[in-house]
C-alpha cells in the first residue's frame, strides 16, 4: 500500500476544505493527515478518496464523510491514552483516525463481511485496534467498560441504554440520532445518574442495524 506525494498533496486540501468547513482542533487535523483515506476505499472510488463525501464499500454500508469523521472527533473530546468504544467499524477509516490519535480503541462491527475484511486491513495498515470485535452495537461492550468515550457511525433510531450504562463520570457518547435523518448528539455523563445532552445539527448515516436477540 502506497502513500505518494500526490496522495499526500491531495489530503493537505482535504485537511484546509475541513478547517473551512470548521474543524478547530490541531490533534484531529493532525490525525486524519496521518490516515491514507484511499487505502479505505473500493477500487472503482480511488480517484474519490480526498473528496468530502461518503462513498460505498460492501454490504450497502459507505465511508463516512471525511467531515464528519472529523467532527465526531472532534465530540469526542478523547484523545492520547483515553479508551474508546467504536460502534460501526465499517471501512475502518474512523477507526484508524482514532487510533492515529493514540486513543485505546475497542470497535465492534455486526456484519460479517467487513467484520473480517478490516480486521485484517487495519492491523496491516498499522493502525491496530485494542481490539476488533464481531457484535451487536446495541449492547456495547461491557467487558472493558467504562470508556472515556464511545462514537457511534450509524443512525441510531434511539439510544441505547447499554452504551450511557458503559460511560465514566465526565465521558461524552457521540451518536447521530434518529430515524432516515439524524442530528448529531452528545450525552455527557455529569453524574452516574445525570446527563447533559447536546445537539448539533443535522446529518445523514446508514441506519443502525437492528437490536440482535
Ligand atoms: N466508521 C465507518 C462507518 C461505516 S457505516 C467508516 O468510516 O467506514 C456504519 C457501520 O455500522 C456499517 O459497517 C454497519 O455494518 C455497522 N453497523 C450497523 N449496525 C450495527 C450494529 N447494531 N452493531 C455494530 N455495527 C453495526
Amino acid at each position: 500500500m502506497k502513500d505518494t506525494y500526490i496522495h499526500q498533496g491531495k489530503r493537505k486540501k482535504l485537511l484546509e476544505e475541513l478547517q473551512r468547513k470548521g474543524i478547530k482542533n490541531p490533534l484531529v487535523l493532525e490525525a486524519m493527515n496521518k490516515v491514507p483515506r484511499h487505502w479505505f476505499m473500493d477500487s472503482g472510488f480511488l480517484d474519490h478518496a480526498y473528496t468530502d463525501k461518503a462513498f460505498p464499500i460492501a454490504a450497502d454500508q459507505t465511508i463516512s464523510q471525511p467531515y464528519t469523521v472529523a467532527h465526531q472527533t472532534e465530540l469526542l473530546e478523547c484523545f492520547s491514552g483515553a479508551r474508546v468504544l467504536e460502534i460501526g467499524t465499517g471501512s475502518g477509516y474512523q477507526s484508524a483516525v482514532l487510533v492515529a490519535l493514540g486513543i485505546e480503541l475497542y470497535t465492534i462491527e455486526r456484519q460479517n463481511i467487513l467484520f473480517k475484511k478490516t480486521s485484517l486491513l487495519l492491523p496491516k495498515m498499522g493502525f491496530r485496534p485494542k481490539k476488533m470485535i464481531f457484535g451487536d452495537g446495541y449492547k456495547g461492550w461491557p467487558e472493558k467498560a467504562p470508556y472515556d468515550g464511545i462514537i457511534v457511525t450509524a443512525g441510531a433510531p434511539f439510544v441505547p441504554k447499554p452504551l450511557l450504562e458503559q460511560l465514566k463520570v465526565g465521558g461524552r457518547l457521540v451518536i447521530p440520532l434518529g430515524e432516515d435523518n439524524q442530528i448529531m448528539t452528545v450525552f455527557r455523563r455529569i453524574s452516574p445518574s445525570k446527563f447533559e445532552k447536546l445537539e448539533y445539527g443535522p446529518c445523514r448515516f446508514v441506519p443502525l442495524l437492528a437490536q440482535k436477540n
